[in-house]
């Protein structure tokens, strides 16, 4: 008497399992959505951080450095221009050499900086574009998804229905046994195989008698270990 409602439910996995074909496909499509939100948020995020990097290299800091020490070696050379002694002589270009080299290695640090600031703006300005111009981008994948969603969510339905139909056809305690089954499994398959006498789940080997009420279609067996419904080979030549 179950026979017919077997393969019933042969059927139902069988559009299951197509349907999650599409449900995969659907959010592979959302999923190209939100990587490309998210590389946009990443490379905002990441100036901001680039932002305050740059700032951290204190370059105006340092050119008034630069331009105070330069000041004081102006000032230094006249005085030694003027100077009337040697000692006197020897203290200013002694203040003067110090300066120069405090000077060079300020000079040193500052182009260093120069260089990575440019750098980081140039990474802020790549990150700009890319924002900007991945905007048009995102919208055009939004569109493209949404009409890719909207095609596979109708075959989805269709496929549910044809899943209902089926369902009623089937006899109502294996009805009530499956759909009792398929909210504990979910979202793996709540059936299983009777194949070379073993469930096709968790390869528990069955015993005589469970085998041939369930190949005679006499009653409804679950497997002994993994309580999936059996469905017996005999099912699908029916
Ligand atoms: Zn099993």
């Amino acid at each position: 008497m179950f026979l017919e409602s077997f393969r019933h439910l042969i059927e139902i996995e069988a559009l299951k399992k197509q349907n999650q074909q599409n449900a995969d496909t659907i959010s592979s499509e959302n999923k190209r959505i939100s990587d490309l939100e998210e590389r946009r948020k990443k490379s905002q995020s990441q100036n901001e951080i680039l932002k305050i990097e740059e700032k951290n290299l204190k370059l105006t800091d340092s050119q008034n450095q630069i331009e105070d020490l330069q000041g004081r070696l102006t000032k230094l050379t006249s005085q030694l221009a003027m100077a009337t002694t040697l000692p006197q002589e020897t203290a200013f270009k002694n203040q003067i050499q110090t300066i120069q080299s405090e000077i060079e290695k300020l000079e040193e640090s500052y182009f260093e900086n120069l260089e990575k600031s440019e750098e980081i703006q140039n990474t802020i300005k790549e990150n700009n574009d890319f924002f900007n111009g991945s905007l048009i981008t995102l919208e055009e994948i939004k569109t493209e998804v949404a009409k890719v969603i909207a095609t596979e969510e109708v075959i989805i339905a269709n496929r549910i229905k044809r899943i209902d139909a089926l369902m009623d056809l089937c006899n109502p305690s294996m009805k009530s046994v499956y759909l009792d089954l398929e909210k504990k499994f979910k979202p793996k398959s709540c059936v299983a195989y009777l194949i070379d006498k073993k469930c096709s789940a968790c390869h528990m080997a069955t015993d005589a008698t469970l085998r041939s009420t369930l190949e005679e279609g006499r009653g409804l067996e679950c497997c002994p270990n993994c309580s999936r419904l059996l469905i017996p080979e005999t099912a699908k030549i029916y």
